[in-house]
């Protein structure tokens, strides 16, 4: 399988050669030349097929020969070795929980996925690569996780100082082995402007393998595709298909849902999940695509202003807005829905979302109402521990720390101090 770049100027490449690029050197995303046909047999009894042999059959296509079958099911394997439930809240809603992960959100499945691609790839590569990333607080966490421990990979996250939760700290700083944590006093844009000149300095560039972990990678949004099936199967009316509700930021996580959709898997409908930052549902309504300033919300993982992925819906369509339409619907929730969906849900139905399930949940619902009958999933892409000074007000009660977090949460914190400064950023490096 080839990958095209969106701006069409790059040259197509290999999924190897998409996964060490990330973003084509035209600035375009990587997309498939042509979208797989998923076996029918399989959706027909899909029942009867593990979660390991579903994801990889997923997956085959798009990687190809650029790894082997074993070390590939090996990938797989590891990459979705937790939980993935579909919880019953109502006859009409179930949720998808996305975060039985290490680091309690869906972003591991990506970044487990990715870090042992590139680190099979970096076997022949015949020197080290580093990893660099800067975060303000989730991503980090997945990316430090995914990539714990992979030979042949350095991975140096920059987080802002005292402006990163404490759980996201631990979840940066207590691994240790090949996760360096560098804790920058100042803020986030300092550590991404710190990150942007390191990868354009050619004396970097010359003594390092430097790559990103980018949202955009290949190998971190196709696997995305795997949890999809999954709720399928566990879905029990086959014959009438869920809509499903995805609380979007990046758009990487739905865009992955349709493409599994397009290849064969029944889906009524897709819902795009948006907080206050409105530009998909904005275009839905106009036709015009005008990216604006992230305003911030309680959703936060969803504040952005200019979804990356997007454009890749678009390719998915053909640029038809007309099929795009069928298939997709937009909406926007205030911070008010948000709460108050997560105080209902919690008071009547037991059941706790985090803030980013809550606004996926509103919209399930209002769209259910539009088009009665219809039966939904919701994914639950965060648990609400991450969130919980947000939950904790809004229900009265402590959330209760999952196990493998309490431990992680007694563990030292190991970070080395940098200011603000590219040339301290690059004396580390090349420390390294
Ligand atoms: C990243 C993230 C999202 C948004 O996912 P996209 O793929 O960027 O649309 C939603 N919820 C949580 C908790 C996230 O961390």
């Amino acid at each position: 399988m080839f990958f095209y770049s969106t701006n069409n100027i790059s040259p197509k490449v290999d999924f190897k050669q998409a996964t060490i690029n990330g973003q084509a050197p035209d600035k375009g995303l990587y997309f498939p030349e042509e979208i797989p046909v998923f076996p029918v047999e399989m959706i027909e009894n899909i029942n009867s097929y593990s979660n390991e042999e579903i994801a990889f059959q997923v997956i085959r296509p798009y990687v190809g020969d650029a790894i082997p079958e074993a070390e590939l099911r090996r990938i797989v394997a590891e990459t979705i070795n937790f939980d993935i439930p579909l919880v019953w809240v109502t006859d009409d809603i179930f949720s998808l929980e996305l975060y039985h992960g290490p680091t309690l959100a869906f972003k591991d499945i990506g970044a487990r996925f990715m870090s042992r691609c590139l680190g099979y790839f970096v076997k022949d590569l015949g020197k080290k690569v580093t990893v660099l990333v800067a975060t303000s607080g989730d991503t980090g966490g997945a990316v430090a996780n995914g990539f714990f421990d992979v030979d042949g990979i350095d991975v140096v996250i920059l987080y802002p100082s005292g402006k990163v939760s404490t759980v996201q700290e631990k979840q940066l700083t207590t691994l240790g082995k090949n996760i360096h944590a560098l804790e920058v006093t100042g803020t986030f844009d300092d550590c991404q402007l710190m990150v942007k000149e390191a990868f354009s300095d050619e004396g970097l560039k010359e003594k390092l393998f430097l790559t990103s972990a980018n949202s955009i990678n290949v190998a971190r949004w196709l696997p995305q595709q795997f949890y999809y099936f999954f709720a399928y199967k566990q879905w029990q009316q086959k014959n009438n298909p869920p809509v499903i509700a995805v609380p979007s930021g990046n758009f990487g996580n739905i865009c992955a849902g349709i493409l599994a959709h397009v290849s064969g898997l029944p889906v009524k409908h897709f819902i795009a999940a948006c907080n206050a930052n409105d530009i998909v549902p904005s275009f839905m309504q106009t036709e015009k695509y005008e990216p604006k300033k992230a305003v911030p919300t309680i959703s936060n993982a969803m504040d952005v202003g200019n979804p990356s992925n997007f454009i890749r819906i678009l390719e998915i369509f053909g640029h038809h807005f007309i099929n795009l339409k069928k298939v997709v619907s937009s909406c926007s929730i205030t911070d008010e829905e948000t709460k108050e969906t997560l105080k209902a849900v919690y008071q009547q139905k037991k059941y706790l979302l985090d803030p980013h399930g809550a606004v996926g949940y509103f919209a399930l619902q209002q769209y259910q109402q539009k088009n009665p009958g219809q039966k939904g999933i919701v994914l639950e892409t965060a648990h609400p521990v991450k969130f919980f000074d947000v939950v904790e007000p809004i229900t009265g009660q402590p959330v209760l720390i999952p196990t493998s977090v309490q431990a992680q949460l007694l563990l030292q914190k190991k970070s080395t101090k940098i200011a603000a400064d590219t040339a301290m950023l690059k004396q580390f490096l090349l420390s390294l």
